[in-house]
């Protein structure tokens, strides 16, 4: 019997490697790595996204007549070499992992002494695969610019066209999507969650067994594991969420963590939906008058642009692009991210507690919130991308990495971003009501009431500024440098406010 070996973010009957297997002829090989499991501090929750979507992935095939290898071993490397040491397949199939670092390893693995060949096939869990975006690359001769990509996958894709031209005039509604929380007190399209079964016990039990260093809130069963789960989400989204999805995609708020937001990203990225339905779901929505353009051409730019855009960086510029660290940036990431409590400053602790909560933090808490204060700060790239990864319920490499690196750490001398997404709290406190209440005063950058953000941002352009010097993009903010009077009390103060960060006391 062949075998087709299934990576746990891979987990859908169509995948390329399976999608063809016959049940009377092939074996699934599933490996559990407890180096993995055991050597970071991973969200528990993210442990147990994958581990119960991979063991319910175990149970459809089987359903379905398929014979089953389910193994946990030190390493995926030692747990697919104890199964063809078993099984002796002659032919191992497997997609090719989404990871470019992995993909590297997995090609150079001398598989066995034995007849078995390793078979890789190229991933089909995204449109654009790594191939043609290093072709669309090639073909540039400027930047590799967001836009321009989303751009030629819209007309390529065929998606919310109107023959050549974009739907509804523009390719971009970016501008109706920024509005600040709003005041009226209204509610948002609540996720809906699963009631645990005997298969998150058996998770527990794993994760109890070889998971020592893992934390964060319990397993409450708000992340689909299933295919069943995740359409039934992706239908709820389309029929309750995108309606007013765009408008305030920007927007944070106490009181909703999720406002109205698809919280699709997890189920996409371990494969339990394509981004193809997932689109072709939203434009149906569009198409049928269900929800207005500026906000479906918002969500859809995420999927076809961004989340497109950044797996193709991710594997053009390889895992080198990882140790990126331009701006000397050294710092360990602040005991804040992770615990609540161990700040004031009141948009932190709650994206913290969030986190903690359920592993998630919408795209602008991760940016403006987290992002914005390891740049001004000067958090280590590589620390900052790694804690990601193991703190998100969606995190992977090629996800943090670019995003990480690239857009929020600007590690990359600007390959990726024009400019430095760096902000006082004036945009923290434009976009949400974090600062109402907080201990801090984003107006102020000096004395104990300063909110840290704002003491930060003029800190980080004055260190800054011979580099930034020749980007005109960031001609203003240096010029509004140049025009501060109380320069030397602000370098003062964020030192102080560093040391407060690092200790766990700001
Ligand atoms: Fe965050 Fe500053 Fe606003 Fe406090 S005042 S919530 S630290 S932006």
């Amino acid at each position: 019997m062949n075998t087709v070996w299934v990576l746990g973010d891979q987990l859908n009957r169509e995948g390329a490697a399976l999608q063809h297997a016959d049940p009377a002829t092939t074996r699934v090989l599933f490996v559990v790595s407890t180096n993995f499991l055991g050597g970071r501090r991973w969200h528990r929750q993210r442990l147990h996204l994958v581990l119960s979507a991979m063991r319910r992935f175990v149970l459809t095939l089987e359903a379905e007549g398929f014979t089953v290898d389910w193994r946990i071993a030190p390493s995926l490397r030692a747990g697919l070499a104890a199964h063809i040491a078993q099984f002796d397949p002659p032919l191992v199939t497997v997609m090719e992992p989404m990871e470019a670092g992995f993909q590297r390893q997995l090609l150079a693995w001398p598989v066995s002494e034995r007849v078995t060949k390793l078979q890789v096939v190229a991933n089909n869990q995204f449109l654009c695969s790594a191939e043609e975006f290093a072709e669309w690359a090639q073909s540039r001769k400027s930047r590799l610019k967001m836009e321009d990509f989303y751009r030629f996958q819209r007309s390529r894709l065929n998606v919310l066209m109107s023959g050549r031209e974009p739907e509804g005039g523009k390719w971009n509604f970016d501008d109706a999507n920024r509005e600040p929380p709003p005041k009226d007190g209204r509610s948002w399209p609540t996720p809906e969650t699963v009631p645990l079964d005997e298969v998150d016990a058996e998770i527990d039990g794993i994760l109890a067994d070889h998971a020592p260093l893992a934390d964060g809130k319990p397993w409450d069963g708000l992340w689909p594991v299933t295919r069943a789960q995740a359409l039934a989400r992706l239908e709820r989204v389309v029929r309750e969420v995108l309606p007013v999805f765009g408008p305030h995609e920007d927007a944070m708020l106490i009181g909703s963590w999720h406002l109205a937001h698809t919280v699709l990203s997890s189920s996409i990225n371990i494969g339990l939906l394509h981004p193809g339905e997932v689109v072709q779901a939203a434009e149906g929505a569009y198409r049928s008058g269900a929800a207005p353009i500026a906000s479906v051409e918002g969500f859809i730019r995420q999927i076809i642009g961004w989340r497109e855009y950044v797996y193709g960086l991710s594997h053009l510029w390889g895992p080198e692009y990882l140790v990126e660290n331009q701006l000397g940036a050294n710092r360990p990431v602040p005991p804040a991210f992770t615990d609540g409590a161990a700040t004031k400053m009141r948009c932190v602790s709650l994206t913290a507690d969030g986190i903690n909560d359920r592993a998630y933090a919408h795209h602008i808490q991760r940016l403006m919130v987290l992002g914005n204060l390891a740049l001004l700060s000067g958090v280590n790239p590589a620390a900052m991308t790694g804690w990601m990864r193991e703190r998100f319920i969606d995190g992977a490499d090629w996800v943090m990495a670019p995003n990480v690196v690239g857009m929020a750490l600007h590690a990359d001398g600007g390959r990726m971003a024009t400019k430095p997404y760096a902000s006082g709290g004036a945009y923290i406190s434009k976009m949400s009501n974090y600062c109402k209440g907080c201990a801090y005063d984003p107006k102020l950058r000096t004395g104990p009431k300063a909110c840290p953000f704002t003491t930060l941002y003029w800190d980080f352009m004055d260190r800054n500024q011979e580099r930034f010097k020749s980007n005109h993009r960031m001609s203003q903010p240096l010029a509004g440098l140049k025009r501060l009077s109380d320069l030397p009390q602000v370098r003062q103060r964020a030192e102080e406010v560093l040391r407060l960060l690092d200790s766990g006391d700001l």
